[in-house]
């Protein structure tokens, strides 16, 4: 039974957006009393969010942390790694992905380094973070040291060695992977 009241028809706004393009599904039903949620401004607040009409829980949609390395190699070239998985699929990106619960971020970036290039990285030093206001990501990159080769891993269809001036500019699965690059090659003074 539907008690709460009629949104259809009312044009989608930031919440249905980011309800629809949030990276993990989620429910749309009350996690205390299983009702359907609604959007609407709670009290005290001042944004919309996904509500329940009938117990006042308020299902707060927040930004979900993303960690990821560039691995870089004696020789200046960078590891990139390209996405075998939606969405982008067929894009260059840095080895990176959604951080675990009980992890520190730069653990999460080495362990994603090493799932999806069969990589492992030390001396992980903080690069930039970069947010994605939409679908709500927050990138957390480090620049590493490479130890080895590495190969495609999990998500992965190919990895490919760069020289700087040989990034595929054109071929950056997300602006975050651009905004990242862009910054180490300051960094490198080369940019
Ligand atoms: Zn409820």
């Amino acid at each position: 039974m539907d008690r709460g009241p009629r949104v259809a028809g009312r044009a989608p706004g930031a919440i249905e957006h980011a309800v629809s393009s949030h990276p993990h599904a989620f429910s749309r039903y009350c996690m205390q009393c299983g009702q359907r949620l609604t959007t609407a401004i709670p009290e005290n607040d001042t944004r919309r969010r996904l509500v329940c009409l009938d117990c006042g829980f308020v299902h707060y949609i927040n930004p979900r942390p993303v960690a990821g390395t560039i691995p870089v190699r004696d020789d200046g070239r960078i590891l990139l790694v390209r996405r075998a998985i939606s969405p982008r699929m067929g894009m260059w990106v840095f080895p990176g992905g959604y951080m675990d619960v009980g992890e520190t971020a730069e653990e999460a970036a080495a362990r994603e380094t090493l799932e999806e290039a069969h990589l492992e990285v030390v001396n992980l030093q903080l690069l930039g973070v970069y947010t994605r206001p939409e679908p709500g990501v927050v990138v957390i990159v480090y620049e590493a040291v490479a130890r080895g080769e590495g190969e495609a891993g999990h998500e992965t269809s190919e990895i490919g060695w760069f020289h700087p001036e040989r990034i595929p500019w054109d071929e950056l699965a997300f602006d975050s992977t651009g905004w990242a690059l862009r910054d180490w090659l300051k960094r490198r003074g080369l940019g």
